[in-house]
């Protein structure tokens, strides 16, 4: 059985030289993440973690939300973090995560939308069988009460907003509906919900049956093309700035290293010797 993730489709189309080191090769990168990443990761966690005191019928105030932020963020900083834009520092970066926690707890304040997890983590069965299937987890998932509906949300802190006609064709929310009919029944409703905390905006979608049953074959088409793909050009883009392996990609000038030792691998001479 082979289990994917949106990001891992994402990144094969992204660039498939990409893809080739991140799963195929599977090089550890000497700085995994950037800035905005960092970011982004922080504040999920902040959010997650509020939610689960709301589960727990509590509401931080919201210096303590802020707070959290702060050591979720001193928690997982590291020095040598890139930033690609020259008109940004460390400081405002960490200031921005603040301006949107701010603007969402004012907006969502009391969190009374009935949220049953944070951080769920689903599994779509593609092809019926159970041979391809992809791994994902949901931000925050809510039952409507008032509409009957499962609401899917997910955070952003992007600095685009994405167009309606690109939400209602996003393919890894409209994944993780197929996988709530999965869970909850084939009749439910399910809607998306976006958050753009850069914005201070939320952006809605849903899907029809139809939809999820091509969303599925697509899926399905493009994970076989994945699996028969035998060259992995490079694909140059604007997004390369913010690459990982841009440092050792050749079509940037760089050298790639010489084939490496995966951690796995380590791991299993490692076991092999003990
Ligand atoms: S730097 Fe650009 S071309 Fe090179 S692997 Fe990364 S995304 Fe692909």
């Amino acid at each position: 059985m082979e289990v994917y993730s949106h990001s891992r489709l994402s990144t094969f189309e992204q660039c498939k030289l990409k893809f080739k080191f991140r799963y195929i090769d599977k090089i550890i990168p000497d700085i995994e993440k950037t800035i905005e990443s960092h970011l982004g990761n922080s504040v999920h966690k902040t959010l997650e973690w509020l939610y689960k005191n709301v589960k727990q019928n509590r509401i931080p105030e919201i210096d303590e939300v802020v707070s959290n932020y702060a050591k979720n963020w001193k928690e997982d900083f590291e020095e040598d973090i890139p930033i690609v834009r020259r008109d940004m520092n460390v400081s405002d970066y960490f200031n921005k995560g603040i301006k949107f926690l701010v603007n969402y707890y004012l907006n969502h304040k009391p969190f009374d939308d009935n949220t049953i997890e944070v951080e769920k983590e689903i599994l779509i069965n593609l092809d019926g069988k159970g041979e391809y299937k992809i791994r994902g987890f949901i931000d925050r998932l809510s039952y409507n009460l008032k509409t009957g509906e499962y609401e899917v949300h997910d955070y952003k802190t992007s600095n685009n907003l994405p167009s309606q006609e690109k939400i209602d064709n996003d393919r890894q929310l409209a994944l993780y509906s197929i996988a709530i009919k999965e869970i909850f029944g084939e009749d439910k409703k399910v809607i998306l919900v976006w958050h753009y905390l850069s914005f201070n905006k939320k952006i809605h979608s849903r899907r029809t049956d139809e939809q999820l049953k091509k969303l599925k074959t697509e899926t399905l088409n493009l994970i076989k093309e994945i699996e028969s793909t035998a060259s992995f050009t490079p694909t140059k883009s604007a997004l390369c700035n913010w690459c990982e392996y841009k440092p050792i990609c050749p079509a940037w000038g760089n050298k790639p290293p010489a084939r490496q030792l995966t951690l796995e691998e380590y791991y299993k001479i490692k076991e092999k010797k003990s």
